[in-house]
């Protein structure tokens, strides 16, 4: 068996100014909710680094606790 593991590109962080490895990728549509600005608005996905990752959570979370209030 040989799998190319070590083929695995390794992805950089989308959002402007930013140049670390990324560690997740999400849909763009979700991250252009935020106030994350991205190298690339016209890609589908996204990719975050460790920090802005933290930086989405917040933002969507303060989104989804809006709907919690009651
Ligand atoms: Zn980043």
């Amino acid at each position: 068996m040989a799998l190319a593991n070590h083929d695995v590109q390794e992805e950089i962080c989308g959002v402007e100014g930013c140049n670390k490895p990324a560690e997740r990728s999400f849909n763009i549509k979700q991250v252009s909710k935020t106030s994350l600005s991205l190298k690339d608005p016209s890609a589908r996905q996204i990719h975050l680094c460790k920090e802005h990752y933290k930086e989405f959570k917040k933002e969507t979370k303060t989104d989804r606790s809006l709907d919690q209030v009651y």
